[in-house]
């Protein structure tokens, strides 16, 4: 059976976490090109990442539980099952969907600390709501 190519990672933890939710739906996985990677990280790219591989018949089911899996739908399951993790939620809208980026200010603190030999860090993240768009630190 010929198995298509539903979503491609350039990251084996991105792509083991897809897969892992994909079975859990009930749908057979297979992912390719996972141990090239492993085996040179750099070839990721040129093989067009880690796929994630499924049957005809269930590629449609597999593109909607992944768009769910990217979005965070399942996060809320996580927290029933585990409410003491301690998720973010939007402080406006309590979205629990947002993007989280590595602010420039620290890429700048982290090139200082190299060139001086002094350690400054910066630990706080820039999150951005994707429901209001809402900016907040953490
Ligand atoms: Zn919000």
């Amino acid at each position: 059976m010929e198995l298509v190519a539903v979503e491609s990672y350039n990251h084996p933890i991105d792509a083991y976490l897809a897969k892992g939710r994909l079975e859990v739906e009930g749908v057979p996985v297979f992912l390719a090109n996972e141990h090239h990677v492993w085996m040179n990280w750099s070839y990721a790219q040129a093989l067009g990442g880690m796929q994630l591989k499924v049957s005809p018949q269930h590629f449609t089911d597999a593109q909607k539980i992944l768009k769910m899996h990217n979005q965070g739908e399942y996060e809320h399951l996580l927290n029933e099952i585990f409410p003491e993790i301690d998720t973010k939620n939007c402080p406006n809208c309590n979205a629990n969907s947002y993007v989280s980026k590595f602010p420039l200010h620290r890429i700048f603190f982290t090139l200082v600390s190299l060139a001086i030999s002094v350690v400054l860090l910066s630990k706080r993240t820039l999150h951005t709501c994707q429901q209001c768009n809402q900016k907040w630190k953490d």
